[in-house]
């Protein structure tokens, strides 16, 4: 496909990051994921087709409005249940949506005056995103900083990664890839070469407890990060802290062994504490979200965790 007429679907663009690789960063968000955490907290991410979402707080109730019941051509949004106005004055109806029925068409979206209902998930040409790209790159230059590809998982839309990545090196940027690693290897062996670094998660080393827990097995994720590491990428290795998942000192060491031997193509380690923050989410797309009874770790725990990994002789961060 042209480069001009290729597009890729994402769920959010946020500027002047400065926890997914080096420096300020443009961090682009791709949708889709094959991956299924429980601890998730960008569930609009999961999906890999654009999806309606529903902020209950924004809705100004069908007395007042109603506009999305008639919107709707296949009649998917009924009347929901009562709740408090934010003011706590008066009591709203709000409407229910059935997903079953909704082809996430838009068209409430675009006749819901409050944004109450959105649509999530944009398609962008690389240009539309190179835009983007131009405007942030003298913060770029003058913090050693550059664009994160991150999602969803981003290899599932290989050919416009493969082409973005490309572009940016041509123009002098630095290219970070965040990844679950779970795709084909033929994928991560096309974006090498213009890839300065990869942030590549490891969320649990044992397989059945990773097909359990999230759905697919991870054999595939560990052959890949040790061939990128053969092959001369440089790694940013990231572990979520999972509560009673992958936070044991057993676990722990089983990590600074693998890590450890990956060698040199790992620059650091990041540690990343589980926290509840994307909780809300969950609703704004009529699902439950997966109850997960942890409490996020403390600092001092946190600190236990890296000194572990630090004696096995890796330089590792929290974030
Ligand atoms: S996105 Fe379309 S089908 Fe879905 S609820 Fe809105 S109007 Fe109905
Ligand atoms: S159109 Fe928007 S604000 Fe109006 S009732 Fe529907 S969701 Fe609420």
């Amino acid at each position: 496909m042209q480069e001009k007429t290729l597009t890729g679907k994402f769920y959010d663009i946020q500027g002047f990051s400065v926890h997914d690789g080096p420096g300020i960063r443009l961090t682009l968000f791709m949708k889709g994921c094959p991956l299924r955490c429980p601890w998730c907290h960008s569930p609009e991410s999961q999906a890999f087709q654009t999806e309606l979402n529903w902020m209950s707080i924004k809705c100004v109730g069908i007395e007042k409005c109603g506009k999305c019941l008639n919107a709707c051509p296949n009649g998917a949004i009924s009347v929901g249940r009562k709740k408090q106005s934010v003011t706590g004055d008066e009591e709203l109806t709000l409407i229910d949506i059935d997903r079953d029925k909704c082809d996430n068409c838009g068209k409430c979206a675009e006749a819901c005056p409050a944004k109450a209902l959105y649509m999530c998930g944009t398609d962008y040409t690389i240009d539309e995103i190179m835009q983007r790209v131009y405007r942030d790159k003298p913060f770029f230059d003058r913090s050693g900083g550059g664009i994160t590809v991150s999602g969803g998982e981003c290899l599932y839309q290989p050919d416009f990664l493969e082409a973005l990545l490309k572009r940016c090196k041509e123009e002098g940027v630095h290219t970070a890839v965040d990844t679950t690693g779970y795709a084909d290897w033929s994928i991560l062996e096309r974006i090498l070469p213009y890839t300065d670094l990869f942030l590549y998660d490891l969320k649990h080393l044992d397989s059945e407890m990773h097909r359990r827990v999230i759905g697919v097995p991870n054999e595939r994720i560990l052959e890949n990060v040790k061939k990128l590491a053969a092959a001369g990428a440089r790694l940013q290795i990231r572990i979520p802290v999972i509560p009673l998942f992958n936070d044991s000192v057993e676990e722990f060491d089983k990590y600074g062994a693998f890590i450890k031997e990956l060698g040199d193509a790992v620059e650091v380690v990041q540690l990343l504490p589980y926290h509840t923050l994307g909780t809300v989410k969950w609703e704004r797309l009529s699902r439950k979200g997966p109850i997960l009874e942890a409490t996020p770790p403390s600092d001092a725990f946190m600190q236990e965790r890296k000194k572990q990994l630090e004696e096995y002789g890796l330089k590792v961060i929290i974030h």
